[in-house]
């Protein structure tokens, strides 16, 4: 009953807040939010009764906020190095060019994102120069396309994340490179030493475990999958150590099954829009 009564005066008393009292709530930019200081602040800005006004505070993240996520495309291979050599004849660039563009095309028509391709004509790009654009575009994901070649039964998809002995490589990279890491480090009071590479390291290696497990969620049921699907591997594209990246082997050029199926369209959407879903759920989740 006292409960009850002092749930009534608490709204009541709610309810005769003089007018003067009322705050303008500033509208809200997109990477900003409010902050209401903890104690009031004193000084002729404030009167008795009032409360204080708040405070726009541009949010840590705000320039990803404020942006769509940026998708880097990178096909395998291109101009010089055609890739994997098909029973057939096909050449691996030939496929990963078009599949990268159809990916970049769809990712496009969707409108959510920011879509950067390493090359989109059969030219030759060097590996360090597709981690540049990526870390230069500020990629929320990177996706490296390929197709693969080992003994001919092998076929099927895989999905690549860099492997945990590629770490000390990855350091070698940005201190060579000279690469500035954007970390939040409010957290820290020590940032020596390769602190600040194992913290972006951390961060990038769950993102892109979490992604590649939603790809081949994405990918079962609708396209052949090879046996152990997730593998680990030192890949230099998958080294930056701030951009999430994945390396997708769309399937296996030595094997003619998947030699004539990457050569359609049809099987090639597939697997594009299956890409595209594991994309739209990785942001959803973000
Ligand atoms: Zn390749």
């Amino acid at each position: 009953m006292f409960r009850f009564i002092f749930i009534l005066l608490s709204l009541f008393s709610l309810l005769t807040i003089p007018a003067s009292a009322a705050v303008p709530v500033p509208s809200l930019k997109p990477g900003t939010e409010i902050v209401l200081p903890k104690t009031r602040a004193p000084g002729a800005r404030y009167f008795k009764g009032q409360i204080p006004y708040p405070v726009l505070k541009p949010l840590k993240s705000a320039a990803k906020i404020a942006r769509k996520p940026v998708i880097v495309i990178d096909p395998g291979h291109g101009g010089t190095d055609p890739g994997a050599i098909g029973v057939k004849g096909t050449h691996e660039k030939v496929i990963t060019t078009k599949a990268a563009n159809e990916l970049a095309d769809r990712l496009r028509r969707s409108g959510r994102y920011t879509v950067i391709l390493t090359r989109t004509s059969d030219s030759y790009v060097e590996h360090d120069d597709r981690l540049r654009i990526a870390r230069r575009g500020q990629a929320d994901l990177f996706i490296s396309i390929h197709a693969d070649s080992a003994g001919s039964s092998a076929k099927g998809a895989t999905v690549y994340t860099l492997a945990d002995r590629a770490k000390g490589r990855q350091k070698r990279i940005v201190n060579n490179q000279n690469w500035i890491l954007d970390v939040d480090l409010s957290e820290q009071t020590d940032p020596v030493g390769d602190i600040l590479v194992d913290l972006a390291q951390r961060k990038t290696k769950s993102q892109s475990d979490a992604f590649a497990e939603i790809l081949l969620n994405e990918l079962s049921g609708k396209v052949d999958l090879i046996g152990n699907s997730h593998r680990r591997a030192g890949y230099y594209v998958l080294l930056a150590p701030d951009v999430p990246a994945v390396l997708l082997e769309l399937g296996y050029l030595s094997n003619g099954v998947d030699e004539k199926r990457l050569r359609t369209k049809a099987y090639r959407d597939k697997i594009t829009g299956s890409v595209e879903r594991a994309i739209d759920r990785y942001m959803d989740q973000r």
